[in-house]
């Protein structure tokens, strides 16, 4: 807010500045959707409506129900995960919820309920019901205000709700890196533009362990992954890095997390 405080100025910023901004903060194609979005709103205005906001980079359809029953009081709903738990207890909806007809169940469902007079409101009323009192497993039906509407209450199957067609799975992996060392500079590339750590400086991402290499290890978690990090020190030599800079340099670009944390930990500093 310091360095871009208007709409304007993030839009008009360096794709550099915008990530070495956002660098610490984790989930990197957010400043990038943050940024385009502003390119877009500097060049079209604010959105209206909700299909308005749906066309800004990184707005799906919660957050367009969210901003456009808030901010343009339109009747739409918003629907997260929390809220689909609560209308599928108020509906006593038995069937798995992450499937596109349950989907669609549950939006014409909240639609019906919608206040054409303050669907912002409304909205909001759900988000706060979700978190303080309709909470996953153990519902507090005895204290909340829908009790006597809420069929899922009335039929007692309100803790086993929403039901869930697949638990996530999380899956461990390991990845082994690159990064030159030399004179307390560290050789880094750029990542490319599509993928895991996009734009951001990284090491480079080897096939496989090197044999008698020693590596420093790094856990990282991704929402579906638990990534551990082999991270081999080399010379010079050993790879085309693009970029060699000192840490207090590297820190004011873009850099995954995971990286940073590994730099501090094994003390190279
Ligand atoms: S009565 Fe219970 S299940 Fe129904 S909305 Fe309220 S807290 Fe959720």
């Amino acid at each position: 807010m310091r360095e871009l405080p208007t709409v304007a100025d993030l839009a008009r910023a360096e794709p550099e500045l915008v990530k070495g901004l956002w660098s610490g903060l984790g989930y990197y194609r957010r400043a990038d959707l943050l940024h385009r979005a502003a390119r877009y709103v500097d060049q079209n205005g604010w959105p209206t409506g909700y299909l308005d906001w749906l066309k800004l980079p990184g707005v799906g359809p919660y957050t367009a129900g969210a901003l456009a029953s808030i901010l343009n009081g339109e009747a739409v709903p918003a629907l997260d995960g929390n809220a689909y738990r609560v209308y599928a207890r108020w509906a006593d909806w038995r069937e798995p919820i992450d499937t596109a007809a349950s989907k669609a169940f549950i939006a014409e469902f909240a639609a019906s309920l919608l206040p054409a007079d303050r669907p912002g409101d409304f909205n909001q009323a759900v988000m706060d019901l979700a978190q303080a009192v309709c909470v996953p497993r153990t519902p507090r039906c005895a204290e909340c205000p829908l009790a006597e509407f809420c069929a899922a209450r009335a039929n007692g199957s309100a803790a086993e709700l929403p039901i869930k067609r697949r638990a996530i799975r999380v899956r461990e992996e390991d990845w082994h890196f690159a990064v030159g060392y030399e004179d307390g500079r560290f050789g880094l590339i750029k990542r490319p533009e599509k993928g895991i750590w996009s734009g951001l400086y990284a090491p480079i991402l080897l096939q496989g362990a090197p044999e008698g290499w020693t590596a420093d290890v790094v856990e990282h978690r991704l929402s579906h992954r638990k990534l551990r990090l082999h991270v081999y020190r080399v010379p010079r030599d050993f790879a085309a890095f693009s970029h060699w800079l000192r840490f207090e340099e590297w820190s004011s670009r873009g850099m995954p997390q995971a990286f940073v944390h590994w730099m501090h930990k094994f003390a190279y500093i």
